[in-house]
């Protein structure tokens, strides 16, 4: 009887598995059998948020404007640039949020996605834990965007003006497809 059950990957329901391509009933998802499927999606997903990670830190994510001045940093120069003005915690907050957080996911998804594909059934429960912590840090990636907008809000008094340069883009599009790797990374595979 078990073989004739699905669990879909997305929302956890047990579908009744007729063979051919399953939708689940409940969320209307594709259920792929082939693991393979799940897997090469997740890379991909990766693969492309590892690029957009490098205009991220390479192209401008502030502008200052002071006195009709414009002055360009990237991530690592605006971090360098806070903390010099003295804002440590902003600071380390910023560097956490936009280099750190993104370089620790995207080395437990490459592990996952690897050991995944090695078939090691060894520790599939520490497997299921490096996944929930991609899961809770992911959000955190996003204090940067918020970092930005208050910066912003806050120094636009002292005639300086703060917009955010193209490599705020590039680190949007790499937040997103962080989330998408780790969402289609199908924990079914793991075990
Ligand atoms: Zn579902």
């Amino acid at each position: 009887m078990s073989s004739k059950l699905i669990r879909c990957p997305k929302c956890e329901a047990v579908n009744i598995d007729t063979g051919d391509e399953i939708e689940c009933r409940r969320c209307h998802k594709k259920i792929y059998k082939n693991k393979q499927y799940s897997l090469n999606l997740t890379t991909a997903y990766l693969t492309t948020a590892i690029i957009a990670f490098i205009p991220a830190n390479i192209y401008p994510m502030l502008i200052v404007t002071q006195f009709g001045v414009s002055q360009e940093s990237n991530i690592i120069e605006g971090i360098i640039h806070i903390y010099e003005n003295g804002s440590y915690g902003i600071a380390l907050i910023i560097l956490f949020a936009s280099v750190f957080v993104p370089i620790i996911k995207f080395i437990l998804l490459i592990y996952l996605i690897i050991s995944t594909k090695l078939n090691s059934h060894k520790d599939h429960h520490s497997k299921h834990r490096i996944f929930y912590i991609t899961e809770i840090i992911g959000p955190w990636s996003m204090i940067d965007v918020f970092v930005v907008a208050i910066l912003a809000s806050l120094v636009h008094i002292d005639n300086i003006e703060i917009i955010a340069g193209s490599a705020s883009t590039a680190f949007a599009i790499m937040v997103f497809f962080t989330l998408l790797s780790a969402l289609s990374f199908d924990t079914r595979t793991m075990d």
